[in-house]
């Protein structure tokens, strides 16, 4: 087994488009049940330009990528979250008392 050398950290990616063919699922209906999309090579994506297949490993490189993105994007929703109090508008209306009836 030959030793493969990881990709670049500055890898560019190639402009991506959803498969029309899965609609970027990646699995398309057979007749039993569902099957790999032979269009997309089941990664949902093809080239942007020119229609046709990425590289797996291209495909991962921009999933891990946008699975970050995603990340951080939650992150710092939660962040900016305030704690939602359901309570909070019935406590100012009565005058600060909570019945349960
Ligand atoms: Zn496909």
């Amino acid at each position: 087994m030959s030793k493969q050398s990881g990709p670049s950290l500055n890898i560019q990616l190639p402009p991506m488009k959803r498969c029309d063919t899965c609609n970027g699922h990646g699995e398309v209906k057979g007749v039993f049940h569902q099957m790999q999309c032979d269009a997309c090579n089941a990664t949902g994506v093809l080239h942007k330009d020119t229609g046709e297949q990425i590289d797996t490993s291209l495909v991962m490189i921009a999933m891990r990528r946008v699975i970050k993105q995603q990340r951080l994007t939650i992150e710092s929703l939660k962040k900016n979250q305030q704690p939602h109090d359901p309570y909070g508008d019935l406590k100012e209306k009565n005058g600060g008392k909570f019945r349960m009836d």
